[in-house]
């Protein structure tokens, strides 16, 4: 077993930037989690499968073979040999990302691919249920969140910068939405373990949110 930081919150805030930025420091590896829920959300779109028809989808995703591979200290998904990395960002993707996940086969088969990671590598692993589910040992635990007016207007740039027009309001009409499904969900819902640390990123930069977490690190090593 490595040395595992695990970083949970809900969507929009920061977990993947920090993430990064964090693992680059210490030279561990960046496991995004969120992104095999992604590609496996992806995978049953391509396949029409509804995304309410829970019996489909414990069928289905056993035929995605989701693996993860480190190409220029990146972090590349493939979905059947494939490199979704480009097509796993929409908020179409990301809405069925949430709405799949509560399935129990799908969480299984990614869970484990979360755990054989964390045994070989030192890790900063982030998603929804890192702290509570899948490295409960985890050596540091962060619970990342902001204000969901503030998270929507991060979405909506991030999309602007790649080009793509959205509604603010819209958006944070799906992040609420979202957050609800992933509190509420039966199987390992969000929440923040008791041995996290809170971080509230709505008024902090990017740096000021890093340089928390590495003093908690650091405290961790003492
Ligand atoms: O973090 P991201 O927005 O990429 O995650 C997409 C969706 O995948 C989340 O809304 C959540 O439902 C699901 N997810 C999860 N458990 C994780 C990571 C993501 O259920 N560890």
């Amino acid at each position: 077993m490595g040395f595992s930081i695990a970083i949970d919150g809900p969507a929009g805030a920061g977990k993947s930037t920090m993430a990064k930025v964090v693992a680059k420091k210490l030279n561990f590896i960046y496991v995004d989690t969120g992104a095999m829920y992604r590609a496996m959300a992806l995978f049953l779109l391509r396949n029409k499968i509804d995304a309410q028809d829970a019996e489909k989808i414990s069928i289905k995703c056993q035929e995605a073979d989701i693996t993860i591979k480190y190409e220029n200290e990146e972090q590349v998904i493939y979905l059947n040999n494939e490199n979704v990395n480009g097509l796993i960002r929409t908020e179409e993707v990301g809405n069925m990302a949430s709405a799949s996940s509560v399935n129990k086969e799908v969480r299984l088969k990614l869970v484990d691919l979360q755990r054989k990671l964390a045994q070989t590598a030192d890790v900063v692993m982030d998603g929804r249920d890192i702290g509570t589910h899948v490295l409960p040992q985890a050596n540091l635990k962060i619970y990342l969140t902001a204000d969901a007016g503030i998270r929507a207007q991060r979405r909506y740039h991030e999309l602007k910068i790649k080009g793509i027009d959205s509604n603010v309001e819209q958006i944070k009409k799906d992040i609420l939405e979202r957050d609800e499904r992933d509190m509420t969900r039966e199987i390992s819902p969000l929440r923040q373990a008791e041995d996290a640390f809170l971080i509230d990123t709505s008024y902090m930069t990017i740096e000021e949110a890093v340089d928390a977490i590495m003093k908690l690190y650091k405290s961790t090593l003492i």
